[in-house]
């Protein structure tokens, strides 16, 4: 049996963000390190990796931390969304069991820039319930697993973009579903809310470019944004770019090269 010191560094990237996919073309080009990228499963038609893929939950913390130690990983890099909490948590909890470093790429939450108009909510629930009573013209932008939680204020029209087609649930009886996966441009969305008549924007904090577009074309239109902050994570190494994570990562291959192992 090969040596944990005889073979390349083995890396668990936890992905579903462009940042992850950004970092699996970096590290199958660089060829420095054995990683492989995972996905929880949640789009049908993932962007095609560069890397070996494994799809689908772990099994909360005690299922990543055996992950981990059959797979003698040697390095965890979160490059889940900020939203992602859950696994997140998990990650933390589970490298540190099996006593391995961690870092995520977190990306900086967007802040307000003049003529914003924006409501702060800790929740999706509480963003959704902020909506005035009479019926809206409501764009969101909260993501397919946010459906549900729309359907507590059916009364609105709704305009959904999600990764995946699919038809709007019977309970929205006013929704529409667009399908259509990032990056997205500031003018298709001045556009779109226009020809919609959105009168509001429902956000979650993401950060990054990708995804905003839609906070520019309503800063642009003057239309409000009911923006839902950031969950909260554990403590952890960050970045907050692709390059700084690949850097820490040479680190490490730099550390185990000198070792002379
Ligand atoms: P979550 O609530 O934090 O995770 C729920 C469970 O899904 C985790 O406990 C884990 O199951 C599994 N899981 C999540 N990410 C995984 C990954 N990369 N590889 C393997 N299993 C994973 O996450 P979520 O908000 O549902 O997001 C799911 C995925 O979509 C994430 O990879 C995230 O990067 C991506 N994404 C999320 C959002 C968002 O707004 N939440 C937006 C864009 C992309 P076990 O406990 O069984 O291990």
């Amino acid at each position: 049996m090969m040596a944990k010191s005889d073979r390349l560094l083995r890396v668990l990237l936890l992905a579903g963000t462009t940042e992850a996919a950004s970092l699996a073309r970096r590290l199958a080009d660089e060829k420095i390190v054995a990683a492989t990228l995972s996905l929880a499963g949640r789009t049908a038609n993932p962007i095609a990796s560069p890397l070996p893929v494994r799809v689908g939950g772990f099994g909360g913390v005690a299922g990543l931390s055996g992950y981990l130690t059959a797979e003698n990983i040697d390095l965890v890099i979160d490059a889940t969304h900020p939203f992602a909490a859950q696994m997140s948590g998990n990650a933390i909890a589970a490298a540190a069991a099996v006593g391995i470093p961690l870092l995520a790429i977190e990306r900086p939450p967007w802040t307000r820039a003049e003529g914003d108009d924006w409501t702060e909510y800790d929740s999706i629930e509480a963003a959704i319930a902020g909506l005035p009573a009479t019926p809206q013209d409501v764009f969101s932008g909260l993501g397919r697993q946010a459906i549900t939680a729309l359907s507590k204020a059916p009364q609105h029209r709704y305009v959904i973009r999600v990764v995946d087609a699919s038809e709007p649930p019977a309970n929205l009886p006013h929704a529409t579903i667009i399908a259509a996966r990032g990056p997205f441009r500031t003018k298709d969305d001045i556009d779109l809310f226009s020809r919609c008549g959105i009168s509001h924007v429902l956000a979650k904090n993401a950060g990054g470019d990708a995804a905003y577009s839609k906070i520019e074309a309503a800063r642009k239109l003057g239309i409000k944004v009911h923006m839902v902050r950031r969950p909260a994570i554990a403590p952890r190494s960050t970045v907050t770019s692709v390059d700084d994570a690949l850097a820490w990562i040479k680190a490490h291959h730099q550390r185990r090269s000198e070792r002379g192992v």
